[in-house]
């Protein structure tokens, strides 16, 4: 099911109101911050930070070259490389592919959240289940995510029992480590049912063709292994040149989503001969993005380390933004994809340029937002000179008109 999210003003005065929820995101988001911090006072990460950005300008002047050999190299193992022009042709393309009443692991991603997948697959007959813990829990009570990393922060380890009472009937400990536990131990034995794996991955090799992902809790590796069909779902940005640019990506993705050195774990998606293997290339916009003056926010890796620290986003959390982006990565995308729709969100920031202190890939998101607010008058600014275009002509017609019957 889709998250169902009022208008954005609405949105903001609920959460303004719950004190709870804004308690525990404070609380969760500070922490998550104060590792970071500890992180970025590192020399290393200096470099790494250097590298990094350097990678994701190279693979948005590069885009074409690298799909090119990823779609070589992957079509040489197996795979079946399909694009999708729009977020329907990308859900339509993985409904053609699921066998009806399949079992579905769905490890959840931007990509995945950005064309609507869970609820369009949601209306069919199948079994979904959303491999990561908290993802799970969010997906149960029909919520995204309010975190990238953190999906739960809106919530106490009592919320989350109460919660899966209510969903799945059974009682789990009140504690952080007895919920995990509990949820872990439930996903692993469900997940190693034989099914479809539907991935949405952190990125793709150009060079080998593999799709990766940081696993930090270990259940990706069990629907892996117990998969009989795996698709993958990519956004056109999220491509690397070489094996050692995964490693550049998977330290400095740590230390600015977990302010952990380095990933637990990095998994790559090999195709192998017992299953049938699809990659999915969404572009949905990007290519227009691309060519024009917002196209820095390509960079994005969707770590969230930009939502850890705006001082909005830790008042009143992700959810308000209605989109699947971290909270300053919508501010400044959500107007620009749809700028009748999220024209508020431009204004959800004080500017204040935390974002981009500590976003590892360089992304300049004060800047892209102040251009989204041009973006919003702009686009109003022609609204209202169309409409009064518009009266002005129906009006001297009607004068026109008046004239040309007479006395
Ligand atoms: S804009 Fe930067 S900090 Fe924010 S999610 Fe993207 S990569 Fe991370």
């Amino acid at each position: 099911m889709e998250p169902q999210v009022p208008p954005f003003r609405e949105a903001v005065r609920l959460a303004v109101e719950d004190a709870t929820t804004r308690q525990h995101l404070y609380e969760r988001l500070h922490r998550l911050a104060e590792h970071q911090r500890a992180r970025w006072q590192e020399e290393e990460t200096a470099t790494l930070r250097a590298q990094a950005t350097a990678m994701r300008q190279h693979v948005l002047a590069h885009l074409g070259e690298l799909w090119t050999l990823a779609e070589v190299q992957a079509t040489a193992l197996g795979v079946e490389v399909v694009w999708a022009e729009t977020a329907i042709q990308a859900v339509t393309q993985v409904q053609d592919a699921l066998p009806k009443g399949a079992n579905v692991a769905v490890i959840r991603g931007v990509i995945a959240e950005e064309v609507g997948l869970l609820s369009a697959l949601a209306a069919e007959e199948l079994t979904l289940l959303v491999a990561d813990a908290g993802g799970y829990v969010t997906y149960l009570v029909g919520e995204r995510p309010a975190h990238p990393v953190v999906p739960l922060a809106h919530l106490g380890e009592r919320d989350v029992a109460e919660l899966w009472r209510l969903y799945t009937g059974h009682q789990i400990p009140m504690t952080k480590e007895g919920c995990v536990q509990a949820i872990h131990a439930h996903l692993r034995a469900a997940l190693s049912q034989p099914g479809v794996l539907l991935v949405s991955a952190h990125g793709i090799v150009a060079e080998t063709g593999t799709p990766f992902l940081f696993d930090w809790e270990g259940n990706i590796a069990t629907a892996l292994q117990a998969a009989t069909q795996v698709i993958v779902l990519l956004g056109l940005e999220q491509i690397v040149p070489t094996v050692d640019d995964v490693l550049l990506l998977a330290q400095i993705w740590a230390r600015a989503a977990l302010g952990e050195p380095d990933i637990p774990q990095i998994l790559y998606l090999h195709p192998h001969a017992t299953s049938q293997w699809r990659f999915i290339v969404v572009d949905n916009g990007r290519t227009e993005i691309l060519a024009g003056e917002w196209r820095d926010v390509l960079r994005c890796v969707h770590c969230g380390a930009c939502a850890t620290v705006c001082p909005v986003v830790q008042e009143i959390g992700n959810h308000v933004y209605g989109l699947p982006y971290a909270g300053p990565v919508a501010a400044a995308w959500g107007p620009l994809r749809s700028p009748h729709t999220h024209r508020n969100l431009a204004w959800a920031s004080t500017l204040c340029g935390a974002c981009a202190d500590v976003c590892p890939v360089g992304v300049p998101l004060p800047l892209l937002i102040a251009r989204a607010r041009a973006h919003v008058a702009r686009r109003a600014l022609w609204g209202r000179w169309a409409r009064w275009l518009n009266r002005e002509n129906i009006s001297s017609g009607a004068k026109e008109r008046h004239r040309g019957e007479g006395p």
